[in-house]
């Protein structure tokens, strides 16, 4: 549709055109922002002839909220799961009232912004909520101040028309004040939300003519990251108290024709409380609710409540949508944070962002003891056939129906499937869970084996790793280690004695070491126990080990082989995409010379295994080159046994303490890791491993329904996620995984590392 057909197109046609943009833009997510809001002052210089939320100074206990009140409201919100603290407030009440400059006077503050600054640092200081500035028409000195202590601001151009009655005597509400901080917010790099408000007396051409104002500005300085298409309603007490609201059909049709003259990127919300019927505004192409709070009321609209959450998402699914929580600042902005956010902003911005920029959905962090969501509900699913019955749409539904019909997954596909949400993630579980049990059946298996970490001195300096020392380092986390052979023979020995058909050798690299430490350590694992499966040493540590003897890899490997080394663990591989590895580890192997090192084992006839480790400062994009590199990998070879995903430990990760990474994957996305596995390496890899170390006990159950079939290894103990933080134990029994596989119907065995089966004993 041409923007000069806007104002008269037929409704329908507008409707289906806005629609078409937003499917295409942003497909079946909705998004909305988890928020409190903080009504700091009620107090305003402006008397809107529709507004409840201005009061004066009479009515009001007091004419601001002292900083107790606002860390109540803020910690209230933070404990809910919220993530933003929404700062709406009259403007500039000092210029009218001797009460507020008498407050802000006793209390330090020179201005009503100023106090401002004040309240939204401490909110991130105590809470890490972020601050979203709604502080009306503001001067360019002034928006600068709040940009350094909020993650987005705020402002409704409202309208255009000079002469609306609703707006005499507001001296910032005319349409140059109100422009002129929307062309500031832009020079400044500030996310800003914009918006109008409809049925206060413009004409359509007005609303039209709005909306190309903010295009215009958008189009100067990219900074619009949402409008707001609000419907004017009358209340009680105002001016406009018997004024007509804003009719449903024209209140469609501004939204609607938000979305076909804004720009695509420029999402366009409507709130969800200002209509009865609010499921028809997904019709005319939203893709956000806005602000809706578990805790706090609508201060500016207190006699309509936001819906409770659960029929938020009720109304959003029915309509073949899934909803999905964000930050206050939109993940286009969130993922540039050097231009669009203050460095005060950027960590608690990082820290509350899932994958995709987005808000994190639950609490759960990889290795911590709180109970991870249940994503999955009911049982699973037993067929393919099944697995195609849910109600989801889209692009994840176009995704798994083309694997339904036998289709390999390539890049573009498995980020798709890595942005399911809601009702989604289930289906690409489900259908996972099929795959898993048309490969390898309903036993769950695991390996009986030890981790023998030699040492945890490294030369290498992988930012994520909590685990190794300086040789000389002697540090809050423990001193510098190297275990000798006898003392590695000895736990061999124990271990074997104990059960165990593997152990797993793992370790920093010695300065001291040459290629031949890890023969000799083998060599010294076989002596104590030859009958024991010998699981060791990474791509980088055979790398560094045949350079530093000047020998070729492969014979090096042969070496090792004749020592009595069989597999090699995975570990290093982090992700195999060298812009994440230049951040994370930019010393190690890089991303062909890891896959060269295992395709030179292969060669040599050892087999090895495949990991990630994800969610620190990566993207879904990133996630599917690593499967698609080591599942051409694996045609080519055919050594891989498993793939393990490890999710990033933050706790005590060098990283995070820096604020340079998230909070490790949320655990949407550590179940989407096994599930997407299992679909994307169909036919290539038929073992995906849940590690009860980062998952949990409950995390690992939900993910043996969402494609995995391994529950990794006794451990006996287990040092380098301890190391990291985390919280489960050091090993788990036969018994233990019988606890956990029991709900799930399965039976539970015990495999060689070879996935062979290990007899009872008799
Ligand atoms: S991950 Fe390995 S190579 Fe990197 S610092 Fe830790 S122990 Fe060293």
């Amino acid at each position: 549709m041409r923007p000069d057909d806007v104002a008269d197109a037929p409704l329908d046609d507008l409707l289906a055109a806005a629609a078409a943009i937003r499917d295409t833009t942003t497909g079946r997510r909705i998004t909305y922002s988890p928020k409190v809001f903080i009504p700091l002052t009620m107090l305003c210089r402006d008397p809107c002839g529709y507004c409840t939320f201005a009061q004066p100074p009479a009515r009001l206990d007091a004419p601001y909220l002292t900083p107790e009140q606002v860390l109540r409201i803020t910690a209230d919100g933070a404990a809910a799961g919220c993530h933003e603290a929404l700062f709406t407030l009259g403007e500039r009440p000092e210029d009218r009232y001797p009460v507020a400059r008498d407050w802000l006077a006793a209390h330090g503050h020179a201005s009503t912004v100023d106090y401002l600054a004040a309240m939204c640092d401490l909110v991130i200081t105590e809470t890490g909520l972020l601050p979203h500035a709604n502080a009306g028409a503001l001067l360019p000195d002034e928006l600068h101040r709040l940009r350094e202590v909020s993650a987005s601001q705020g402002m409704m151009l409202e309208s255009l028309d000079p002469d609306l009655a609703c707006h005499r005597g507001s001296p910032d509400k005319t349409p140059e004040r109100r422009l002129a901080t929307l062309e500031a917010a832009g020079e400044l790099a500030i996310p800003f939300t914009t918006g109008v408000l409809v049925g206060i007396g413009q004409d359509r051409a007005d609303v039209v003519a709005s909306l190309r104002a903010i295009a215009a500005a958008h189009a100067r300085h990219g900074h619009v990251q949402e409008v707001i298409v609000q419907n004017f309603l009358p209340k009680a007490g105002t001016a406009m108290h018997a004024a007509r609201p804003c009719p449903p059909e024209e209140y469609l049709w501004a939204i609607a024709a938000a979305r076909v003259l804004l720009p695509a990127s420029v999402h366009v919300q409507a709130p969800p409380n200002l209509s009865d019927d609010f499921a028809v505004l997904l019709a005319a192409g939203i893709d956000d609710w806005g602000g809706v709070s578990p805790v706090t009321p609508d201060h500016v609209n207190p006699e309509r409540p936001w819906p409770a959450l659960e029929r938020l998402r009720e109304v959003t699914e029915g309509a073949g949508f899934e909803l999905a929580p964000r930050l206050t600042v939109y993940p286009e902005y969130a993922a540039a944070p050097d231009r669009w956010l203050a460095d005060r902003l950027r960590f608690p911005v990082l820290d509350r962002s899932d994958a995709e920029s987005l808000g994190r959905d639950h609490r759960w962090s990889p290795g911590d003891d709180v109970t991870p969501p249940p994503l999955l509900a009911g049982s699973p699913a037993t067929t393919a056939a099944a697995a195609t019955a849910s109600p989801v749409g889209g692009a994840v539904r176009e995704v798994l129906d083309g694997v339904l019909a036998g289709e390999e997954v390539g890049i573009p596909e498995i980020v798709t499937l890595f942005g399911a949400r809601g009702r989604e993630v289930a289906a690409v579980a489900e259908l996972a869970d099929t795959l898993r049990r048309e490969a390898v059946g309903d036993t769950v298996t695991f390996v009986a084996n030890r981790n023998i970490n030699y040492t945890n001195v490294c030369t290498f300096k992988c930012r994520f790793c909590a685990f190794s020392k300086g040789p000389l380092s002697l540090n809050l986390r423990g001193k510098p280690y190297l275990l000798t052979l006898e003392d590695i023979a000895a736990r061999v020995a124990e271990a074997w004695e104990l059960g165990a058909t593997e152990v797993c050798l793992q370790g920093g690299i010695h300065p001291d070491f040459d290629g031949d430490y890890y023969i000799d350590v083998t060599r010294a694992v076989k002596e104590a126990a030859p009958g024991i499966h010998v699981h060791g040493f990474t791509a980088l540590e055979v790398t560094e080990g045949a350079k530093r003897l000047g020998e070729p890899l492969a014979d090096y490997l042969r070496r090792l082989m004749d020592a009595g080394l069989r597999t090699l663990p995975g570990t290093a591989a982090e992700i195999l995409d060298d812009e994440i590895r230049a951040v994370l580890c930019s010393d190690k192997v890089d991303t062909e010379e890891w896959l060269d090192a295992h395709r030179t084992a292969h060669a040599v006839g050892l087999r090895s295994n495949i990991t990630i480790m994800f969610g620190s400062i990566e993207q879904p994009v990133h996630w599917a080159r690593h499967i698609v590199r080591t599942r051409d990998l694996q045609k080519e070879t055919g050594g891989f046994t498993e793939f393990v995903p490890l999710p990033f430990v933050h706790m005590a990760a060098p990283i995070y303490l820096q604020r340079k990474a998230r909070r490790g994957p949320t655990f949407r996305e550590a179940l989407l890791m096994h599930a997407v596995a299992r679909i994307a390496y169909r036919g290539a890899v038929d073992n995906i491993q849940t590690s009860w170390v980062k998952m949990g006990v409950e995390g690992s159950r939900q993910a043996l329904r969402a494609g995995a079939n391994d529950v990794g290894g006794t451990l006996m103990d287990e040092n380098i996620s301890r190391a990291a933080g985390a919280a489960h134990g050091q090993g788990m029994t036969e018994a233990e995984f019988q606890a956990l596989v029991a709900p799930l119907g399965r039976t539970l065995a015990q495999r060689t590392t070879l996935y062979g089966r290990v007899p009872a004993p008799a």
